[in-house]
């Protein structure tokens, strides 16, 4: 019996489908106006892991991922002075190109890093941009049931008349006041409460984004907020109660609280059954940032001469709802223990006959809330027990169906496993002249920097700390 951990109840549960084979899941997906972070996707894999595993207990899943390519912030204030802008308007501005340019170019790059990291492809990615009619039906619907109001074209919801708002979070209205009163930022002065929120806003004047409504001035237009697109994709393609939602942590509140509020609001059922949550990624022990400059993507560690699949192997060492820190060491060492495994694989028999013994102890494991981690651990107590290598081809084959890190290409004549890029010695070196570059002590990096390229390495300064690349 598969067992999660859902942040609804905060309790481990036993997972029972509505309709069993059947299983709906929906993550919420990228915002796409820049390239997605490794944080965002050890969330996306942490799905990628769930949607695995119920198919490992013979479940067929539809799983549905959203792309948000709408613009969901206002423009407040003028070109420079502008106090709040859209990311993606901005980042349109900027590289002066449409919205819809900025949106399908950063999708198809989260695509193809999906596709590094060997996440299977979502049954759909519908977009938000093709959904907004939806959105209006179902902001029709919350006015028509009282549940939100419209103050000159802008429509809120009226958390107020929601009774289980909090339910998910534990934000309660209560405790939501008295934070409120605390902070007092919101520029949307003209709601009747401060806890509520848009779900569709009036555009500002010159707005590239923006679609007609029933509401405000007939040419004025405007734009849904970024709850209500989740809310509509999900009920259009999983039905109104679904089986399991998925998301970081951080989208908790208020994301995740108010879609339970607009979806249980307009059908008048359950909006989910289970809610799983992906822990945080720090980097070196911080909380990543663009000003620290520890943001990093997939292409960084592929810069860095990492192959995509040791940072799918690394998060695997975590369990997806614990704090991970993200360090270029661990990175190494996850790449290292990969091409082990690849290296024993090679040598290997052909599979026949797996060792049932492992094989229970596995599923006993990714069963249990996703012990990822034990898992792992099974898997190494399995390459190293003395069953014959064809015995633990069956098996460590059908563990990978799970662990997805494509083992199986190993044994076929065209894969060749390439020796990890940059020896320790050499990244030792890096992080050395890093720190002389920091004491800005310049001629002895540069001397250091001679020394690597002895070694067969180019050190490349970038914003981000060195690129390695091979001579
Ligand atoms: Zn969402």
């Amino acid at each position: 019996m598969l067992r999660l951990y859902n942040t609804l109840t905060r309790k481990v549960e036993d997972f029972k489908p509505i309709n069993p084979p059947q299983v709906g899941i929906y993550t919420c997906g990228p915002t796409v106006y820049r390239e997605v972070h490794i944080g965002n996707f050890r969330t996306y894999l942490g799905a990628d892991f769930l949607r695995r595993i119920l198919e490992y207990n013979g479940f067929n899943v539809t799983h549905i991922k959203n792309i948000t390519d709408v613009g969901h912030m206002r423009h407040v204030g003028h070109g420079h002075h502008a106090v709040q802008i859209d990311p993606i308007i901005k980042e349109a501005l900027d590289q002066g190109k449409t919205p819809m340019d900025i949106a399908n170019h950063y999708a198809d790059l989260f695509f193809k890093d999906e596709n590094k990291l060997n996440i299977k492809k979502a049954t759909k990615y519908p977009k938000a941009s093709d959904h907004v009619r939806e959105m209006i039906e179902i902001i029709k619907i919350l006015l028509k049931k009282d549940l939100a109001y419209e103050i000159d074209g802008t429509i809120y919801f009226n958390v107020k008349k929601f009774k289980n708002y909090g339910k998910l979070s534990g934000n309660t209205l209560d405790k939501m006041d008295k934070l409120l009163k605390a902070v007092r930022v919101s520029v949307e002065t003209d709601k009747k409460d401060s806890a509520d929120f848009a779900l569709w806003k009036k555009a500002e004047k010159g707005r590239l984004m923006k679609w007609q409504s029933p509401w405000g001035p007939p040419a004025g237009g405007g734009f849904p907020g970024w709850h209500i697109e989740c809310t509509a994709m999900s009920i259009k393609y999983l039905g109104d109660t679904i089986d399991i939602h998925t998301g970081g942590e951080d989208l908790i509140f208020p994301h995740h609280e108010d879609e339970i509020a607009q979806s249980e609001g307009a059908s008048g059922k359950k909006f989910v059954n289970y809610w799983l949550h992906g822990g945080y990624l720090l980097v070196d022990n911080e909380k990543m940032s663009r000003s620290k400059g520890n943001v990093y993507t997939i292409s960084d560690l592929e810069k860095k001469g990492y192959d995509p699949m040791s940072f799918r192997y690394l998060t695997l060492m975590t369990h997806y709802r614990t704090k991970m820190n993200f360090t270029f060491d661990a990175l190494h060492g996850a790449q290292t223990a990969l091409n082990r495994l690849r290296l024993d694989i090679e040598t290997w028999d052909k599979p026949k006959i797996g060792c049932a013994e492992y094989e229970e102890r596995f599923l006993e494991a990714i069963n249990n809330d996703l012990n990822m981690p034990e898992a792992l651990s099974i898997v190494w107590e399995l390459v190293r027990s003395d069953y014959p290598t064809s015995a633990k081809a069956e098996s460590l084959f059908r563990f990978d169906e799970v662990l997805g890190l494509n083992l199986k290409q190993v044994q076929s004549s065209k894969f060749k496993v390439k020796s990890l890029e940059i020896p320790q010695k050499v990244m030792d070196m890096i992080k050395e002249r890093e720190e002389l570059r920091r004491q800005k002590r310049y001629h002895l990096a540069d001397q250091l920097r001679n020394k690597i390229k002895k070694m067969g390495y180019n050190a490349i300064d970038t914003k981000k700390g060195t690129d390695i690349k091979k001579i």
